[in-house]
């Protein structure tokens, strides 16, 4: 394998765990600490990536069309979709969680789906490599608040239950957006960050020592 430059991990016949993080001769095959497989660089992650990417795309267009709740009240029932849900909350001038609807449902699997693919298209074409480890590391945080919107959904129907004055039923958006939000997360951990710095160093514009922290 000495597709690597020289001063790499890799060129070394090093690898990181994927899981723990323990770098170490990958001719092991598997992890001395804890067993997962070892790979220099994940096998066809990009193709993996897109793929995951464009069906959560997919998927993001019935989370928004179809209702994802059913509010049932005196006046009978009324679906609503996540962007209608937001402008009900707003009306019962319920604005925090107006607001964490909108951004975590509407606002942050786009900035996600976007993000991931512009990771994949950083591995690909010559890049700041500092730059996109900074949108890899944001798309790993905003990750684990994009269930935030199925967690609403899941209180406000174990919550509003008020017989025949108000309840809350969850519709089939809930899971497309589910889908959306666990397709997103695979595709961002199928991400191999070290491609990226493979194309600065193939590009020859990142110093040593930027390497030698990814392996
Ligand atoms: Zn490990």
């Amino acid at each position: 394998m000495n597709a690597f430059p020289s001063h790499t991990a890799a060129a070394r016949g090093l690898a990181t765990c994927a899981v723990c993080g323990k770098v170490q001769d990958h001719r092991v095959g598997h992890c001395q600490r804890c067993h997962a497989k070892l790979h220099l660089r994940t096998p066809r992650s990009i193709q993996r990536t897109l793929a995951l990417t464009f069906a959560a795309t997919v998927l993001y267009i019935p989370a928004n069309v179809l209702p994802i709740m059913t509010v049932g009240g005196l006046g009978g029932e009324e679906p609503s979709t996540i962007f209608s849900g937001v402008v009900l909350f707003w009306q019962m001038h319920a604005y925090p969680v107006a607001i964490i609807i909108f951004t975590a449902s509407v606002v942050i699997p786009i900035l996600k789906i976007m993000a991931i693919l512009r990771l994949c298209w950083a591995a690909t074409r010559p890049c700041n490599p500092r730059a996109a480890t900074r949108i890899y590391r944001l798309t790993e945080i905003v990750g684990r608040w994009s269930m935030i919107d199925v967690f609403v959904v899941a209180i406000l129907v174990a919550v509003v239950q008020l017989g025949s004055l108000m309840t809350i039923r969850p519709g089939p958006a809930a899971v497309a957006f589910g889908g959306v939000v666990v397709l997103t997360m695979i595709a961002a951990m199928s991400f191999d960050p070290r491609l990226i710095w493979d194309r600065a160093h193939v590009t020859q514009s990142t110093p040593n020592s930027d390497a030698d922290s990814y392996s």
